[in-house]
């Protein structure tokens, strides 16, 4: 499986994105461009440690600029969360993930969940659950086979967010934690909100084997989140040594460049084919 994703976009400077003409312009072309079917995802499989098996995808989308070819995230999604259009965005991106999943497991393949990054906005919408829940019932996925990523920026208003975390968990849907560590309130997020997974920041990843320091948070990040019955997945993951270092903690799954880069949904749809 590791021979796929070659496909996978190219990372587009970041230059022209200084001038405030161009944000401007690429700003608003990113308004027709959910109508002009511009946005695409991409899915970076997730395997479990101990038996190498593919047990989720993340959902990561890339927009086929019809000029600039295609864009990573980090070229829009930042303009787009400053001009509110992640809501639409971010809206697209559910419902297709969703729509993809159900496809795959319509067409026999392994059920695995799929998920998706949610932005703060996207929570300060207050219809959010329901949206989800319409999602689900349009498509026609199960409530566990949807695990949506939230992020420590998010603690903005705790108690709108609690109360829509609870809503949302109430669905069947799962929460994970991404980024891990990165933020000041890690462990008031898995002390106040219903957490079923925490993902490691890559941050802690790298530098495992160079760092005892690192070695020491990522183990006690395990250990901790699995006596609070938190799953754990460590994300970019990119050599052998970090994977056996990761095994050896009992770390549940990763995900990273050493397995497999985020591939096209025909890439997911063969690997699940090969097993
Ligand atoms: P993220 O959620 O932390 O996603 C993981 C990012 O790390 C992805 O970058 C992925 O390609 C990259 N990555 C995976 N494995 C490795 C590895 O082994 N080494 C390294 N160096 N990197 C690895 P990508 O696809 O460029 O996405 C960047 C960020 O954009 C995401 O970070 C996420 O915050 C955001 N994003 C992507 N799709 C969406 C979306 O649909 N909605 C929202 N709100 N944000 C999104
Ligand atoms: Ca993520
Ligand atoms: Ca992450
Ligand atoms: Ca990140």
């Amino acid at each position: 499986a590791k021979e796929n994703g070659k496909n996978d976009c190219m990372l587009y400077s970041d230059s022209w994105s200084n001038s405030s003409f161009e944000r401007l312009k690429l700003q608003h072309e990113m308004y027709r461009a959910i109508q002009r079917h511009e946005f695409v995802l991409h899915y970076q499989p997730q395997y479990d440690l101990k038996s190498g098996i593919m047990v989720g995808v993340e959902a990561l989308v890339r927009w086929n600029h019809p000029v600039r070819g295609l864009l990573a995230p980090g070229s829009f999604i930042p303009l787009a969360e400053e001009s509110g259009m992640i809501v639409q965005i971010g809206d697209w991106v559910l419902e297709e993930a969703c729509r993809q999943n159900k496809e795959w497991q319509d067409a026999g393949l392994a059920k695995i969940p799929v998920s998706v990054n949610l932005s703060i906005r996207q929570f300060l919408q207050h219809d959010l659950a329901s949206r989800i829940a319409e999602v689900l019932e349009t498509t026609g996925l199960e409530p566990k086979y949807l695990d949506l990523e939230i992020t420590e920026s998010m603690t903005i208003d705790v108690g709108h967010i609690t109360r829509c975390l609870l809503e949302i968990t109430n669905l069947g849907v799962g929460i994970s934690v991404d980024d891990f560590g990165t933020g000041y309130s890690s462990f008031h997020y898995l002390k106040n909100f219903p957490i079923d997974r925490l993902k490691i920041d890559r941050s802690f990843v790298r530098d495992i084997q160079q760092d005892p320091s690192d070695a020491e948070i990522v183990a006690a990040i395990i250990a901790m989140a699995h006596n609070l019955n938190i799953q754990v997945i460590a994300e970019g993951v990119e050599t052998e040594e970090q994977m056996e270092f990761l095994k050896k903690h009992r770390c549940d799954e990763m995900q990273g460049f050493f397995c497999s880069p985020p591939v096209s949904s025909d890439n997911i749809e063969q690997m699940l084919k090969a097993g």
